[in-house]
């Protein structure tokens, strides 16, 4: 028996009434929801709005609240399956609970209060809990969201994060979370277009702010170690990484600042690479697939990780030249993409494309690439070089 149909049988044990109404498509606002509706419909009329039709259009209720069912219980439980227990002197359930109208508010799936009112009704449980895993494959136990990740590599273990145990139970660990997460993209998320290659002609700009304007691949591509004196949320002080653009005017709204940079010299760096890039594309991530659809439903902890850690990373930095603590986990992440990732035919990646927050619908990209790796125009280049400068232009 598979897992979604093992899962079906559990929420359906937990138990729903019977019901003779049917629900239409207009009821819904989760995708998945409207789908599932639209291909079980089998009358013409919905009993919690207006609609009716010469086709069929609206699904039976009852079959509808065990998909809903199943959609909840990928973050909710019911209490004592979660170990919660019972104390009736220390005030009843030891944890926070939710009612079941709370809960089908906190899912966000529908808009239409009478039908969120009867699934109310329908659903035979008191009280839920917040689920923290569920017991399955390790994809399926990735129950680590981004803020647990971001507080424990932040206050509690910065170096040695790889090598912290686990706790006993089924929660992953750190190390566990981002191998999981590779896992993911490797494997279930490999169609999704998260590894991307870019040819060796594409312009990839790169903007140098300095008092004087600068000429050579050398001052315009990544600093050197010594230079690399600003924080940032990919790389901290002393790890230089070479951050541009596809375009100009992402690189100069990702680059200068009008508050410390007012007139200084813009050196704007044409740089190609030598050979094609390995990208994990960030930018363009599929969206965290809904709860209700039980197949896609071990991707969306993978998903949340990676959507919360693109958010972080494509938000502006602070140029204050301070090491800044709230960087760490951006830091370890891309550390981890850089050093120990393989993509599923063994490469290793080149750099993360992110979403440009300074420049709305355009992206800006972090290479992995030293100081020395950058070569002028008409350098010799040895086994190590990766991009060659094409033209400078100043502002
Ligand atoms: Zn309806």
């Amino acid at each position: 028996m598979g897992i979604v149909k093992a899962w079906m049988m559990e929420m359906q044990e937990r138990g729903y009434s019977e019901s003779d109404d049917y629900v239409c498509a207009a009821c819904v606002t989760d995708p998945f929801l409207a789908e599932w509706i639209a291909g079980h419909a089998e009358a013409n009329a919905c009993s919690f709005c207006e609609a009716v039709s010469d086709q069929p259009i609206a699904a039976p209720f009852e079959d509808f609240t065990g998909v809903v069912l199943g959609g909840l219980g990928f973050d909710w439980n019911e209490p004592t399956q979660e170990g919660i227990t019972y104390i009736t002197r220390e005030g009843g359930w030891q944890a926070s609970l939710s009612t079941t109208a709370d809960v089908l508010y906190d899912a966000g799936f529908s808009e239409n209060d009478d039908m969120i009112a009867a699934l109310d009704d329908m659903i035979d449980c008191e009280a839920w809990v917040e689920r923290e895993f569920y017991r399955g494959t390790d994809s399926q136990r990735l129950s680590w969201g981004w803020d647990s990740f971001k507080t424990f590599t932040k206050n509690h273990t910065r170096y040695f994060f790889l090598q912290a145990p686990g706790d006993g139970y089924d929660e992953l660990t750190p190390a566990e979370v981002l191998a999981t997460v590779s896992d993911m993209i490797r494997t279930k998320l490999a169609d999704e277009g998260l590894i991307k290659t870019i040819g060796r002609n594409t312009d990839l700009i790169r903007i140098r702010v300095d008092d004087q304007p600068q000429t050579t691949a050398s001052a315009i591509g990544t600093p050197k170690p010594e230079h690399a004196r600003q924080s940032n949320r990919m790389s901290p002080a002393g790890i230089p990484m070479f951050y541009g653009a596809f375009d100009l005017d992402t690189a100069h709204a990702e680059t200068f600042d009008p508050a410390t940079h007012a007139g200084k010299a813009l050196s704007v760096g044409t740089f190609r690479s030598l050979r094609d890039l390995t990208l994990l594309d960030l930018a363009e991530l599929p969206p965290v697939p809904s709860v209700f659809d039980l197949d896609r439903q071990p991707l969306i902890h993978s998903l949340r990780f990676l959507h919360a850690f693109a958010a972080d990373i494509s938000q502006p930095i602070a140029r204050d030249g301070r090491e800044h603590i709230e960087y760490v986990p951006t830091q370890i992440v891309t550390e981890y993409f850089r050093r120990l990732f393989r993509s599923a035919d063994g490469r290793s990646l080149d750099g993360i494309i992110y979403r440009s927050a300074k420049h709305a619908g355009a992206n800006a990209f972090v290479l992995f690439c030293e100081n020395e790796q950058c070569i002028d125009v008409d350098a010799p280049e040895d086994e190590a070089s990766l991009l060659r400068l094409a033209s400078v232009s100043y502002q």
